[in-house]
């Protein structure tokens, strides 16, 4: 159907969840979903590359873009801003492009409250103590910033009523799996295929 305006899928879950890899393997071998880039004041960590994982751009820069209504959504996350241009992802949908942003729970509400129609998948760990687990294991943070980062997980958690789809990333495979499921699952809606119905008259 190529003029069929493509759906928008927003995932989101704590730091911890495992998100980016579920989302890479279920992404792996689908043409049919790209990956939106945001904006961020975020310094890039090592290995990351200016329009590949971000635009890194600076708080002057951000407020800008922010005054020129170029984001979809905007939100701070530990100290930093993030946003989703609105450019790239109304020229993908319109081209029949499905559009994957992968963003915190209040831009997600933004979102969801500017674009009803698109789909909100959460994806969380199958436990609290297992989610604790996973920070701790990574020996990258600090006691405080992993503190900061289970605070911030249990307020996500509680935010969360408005979305779709909960998948719980306890095996990533698994998980990978659920996550193409539900994409696949959105196309095949009845309001999105209802004139193939028309061609039997
Ligand atoms: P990180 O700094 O670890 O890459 O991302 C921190 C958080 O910011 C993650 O939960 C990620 O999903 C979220 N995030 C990334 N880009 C955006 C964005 O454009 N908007 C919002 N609201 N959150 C974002």
């Amino acid at each position: 159907m190529a003029n069929q305006r493509g759906k928008l899928i927003v995932i989101s879950g704590p730091s911890g969840a495992g998100k980016s890899t579920v989302v890479f393997k279920a992404l792996e071998g689908r043409d049919d979903v790209c990956f939106s880039v945001s904006a961020t004041t975020r310094k890039p960590r090592p290995g990351e590359v200016d329009g590949k994982e971000y635009f890194f751009v600076d708080l002057d820069r951000f407020r800008e873009m922010v005054a020129n209504d170029e984001f979809l959504e905007h939100a701070e996350y530990v100290a930093n801003s993030y946003g989703t241009p609105r450019a790239y992802v109304e020229k993908k949908l319109n081209e029949g492009m499905n559009v994957l942003l992968d963003i915190e729970v209040q831009g997600a509400l933004q979102v969801h409250q500017k674009m009803p129609e698109a789909v909100m998948v959460f994806i969380i760990p199958p436990s609290m103590a297992e989610l604790e687990k996973r920070l701790r294991s990574r020996g990258t943070d600090s006691e405080r910033k992993i503190e900061a980062r289970l605070m911030r997980a249990r307020e996500e958690y509680a935010a969360a009523d408005f979305y779709d789809y909960i998948i719980i990333n306890d095996d990533a495979d698994k998980a990978a799996n659920e996550f193409s499921a539900i994409i696949t699952a959105e196309y095949c809606k009845y309001d999105l295929r209802k004139n193939y119905l028309r061609e039997v008259d």
